[in-house]
């Protein structure tokens, strides 16, 4: 019997408890099927938080989720609360948990279901085996450097700043080399060294590192010429390190490769195995409490806690391969389906995939 290991479970607001509960049937169908051995706490945040505790992050989630192994996130934040001062804000809630859990990289995996290809704006051969990782920096850059207005010869100026050190960019960079020993050893550093220079000091610490990882393949590439070779050429990248801003944007971009934001799962993580695991989509308020959200985001962003935190590559490989076997069965849920009228409930298809498992 392995040891049992400690999941926060966070279903958030709009469509969230909905898509968790199907990750839930999910992480009880791997501990039936390989033996692992799951607890399960349930925590207030977002915001349901803000409507039952009056803020968005309380300090008893807080706890659940630092004496947790990871965090199991729905989705967070909707119109009733956008209006809010920014302490009630539920994104204010979401920066804080990351802060206080140490959170430093975002890891989107974008890769092709070959029976969804249709969905995507490209052509099918240019997106075969297209199966990236994009890791972005989430605690620097221009998003947290100082910001102030002021009064310039052309009239008021405003200024942002971006500002990275050296151990900054060293940890996610060694994160990222890490990850990349465990996929395809291919490592793309994104920047814009031709004219930033916290992107030299980027670029200079990567080729510091590199050294220490010399079975990875590196190369350099420009942002802009990112940008466009994730259309052109998106099968030949395996792993994207790049800053905040610049990742923020290729994190999107990449995802559109695949189809649709009901698909994509993501991880943050810090130092060691400890991660939060979310959904890339948002509380999609449009479609909650109507049993139409696509569970398969949050379902995936199991498989990746798996992975990355709890190292049980059997039971991640199956969740994968469940969703990709219930896909090209034909069954699908309404934000990927040609004929609406035929489309599954949110628990139909965690059903179909827990059963596959
Ligand atoms: P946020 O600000 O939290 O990112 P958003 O409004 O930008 O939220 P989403 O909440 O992700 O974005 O919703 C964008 C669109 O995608 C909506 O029309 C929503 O219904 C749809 N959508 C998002 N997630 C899913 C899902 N799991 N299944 C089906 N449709 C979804
Ligand atoms: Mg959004």
């Amino acid at each position: 019997m392995a040891e049992t290991k400690k999941i926060a479970v966070i279903a958030g607001d709009g469509i969230g408890p909905e898509v968790v509960a199907e990750a839930e049937k999910i992480i009880k169908r791997t501990e039936e099927v390989f033996g692992y051995s799951f607890t399960t706490e349930h925590a207030l945040f977002g915001g349901i938080a803000i409507d039952e505790k009056g803020t968005p992050l309380p300090e008893e989630t807080l706890s659940v989720c630092k004496s947790a192994d990871a965090v199991l996130l729905g989705a967070v934040g909707g119109p009733k609360w956008d209006n809010n001062s920014k302490e009630l804000r539920p994104e204010t809630g979401l920066l804080g948990i990351r802060k206080e859990l140490g959170l430093f990289s975002n890891l989107r995996p974008a890769v092709i279901f070959d029976c969804l290809k249709d969905a995507s704006t490209l052509k099918p051969e240019v997106l075969e085996g297209t199966d990236l990782m994009v890791v972005r920096e989430l605690t620097g850059g221009i998003y947290f450097g100082e910001k102030f207005r002021r009064e310039g010869a052309g009239g008021e100026e405003a200024v942002d700043t971006c500002v990275y050190n050296t151990a900054e960019i060293e940890r996610i960079v060694h994160q990222a080399f890490e990850i990349a020993q465990k996929r395809r050893k291919k490592l793309a550093s994104v920047d814009k060294a031709n004219v930033l220079e916290t992107s030299r000091l980027w670029r200079e610490t990567v080729n510091r590192i590199a050294p220490e990882y010399p079975d990875v393949e590196l190369e350099h590439v420009l942002v802009d010429n990112c940008a466009m070779q994730l259309l052109r050429r998106p099968s030949s990248f395996d792993v994207i390190v790049t800053e905040n801003m610049f990742g923020d944007i290729l994190s999107d971009e990449a995802a559109m490769l695949t189809g649709s934001i009901g698909m994509l799962a993501s991880a943050s993580m810090g130092e060691g195995a400890f991660g939060l695991y979310e959904p890339v989509h948002g509380s999609a308020p449009d479609i909650a409490g109507q049993g139409l959200a696509n569970p398969i985001a949050t379902i995936l962003s199991v498989a990746l806690m798996y992975r990355l935190t709890f190292g049980y590559e059997d039971a991640a490989d199956a969740i994968e391969r469940a969703v990709a076997e219930v896909l090209d069965a034909g069954h699908r849920t309404a934000d990927i389906a040609v004929d609406k009228s035929k489309a599954l409930s949110t628990t139909e298809m965690g059903d179909l995939i827990a059963a596959a498992i």
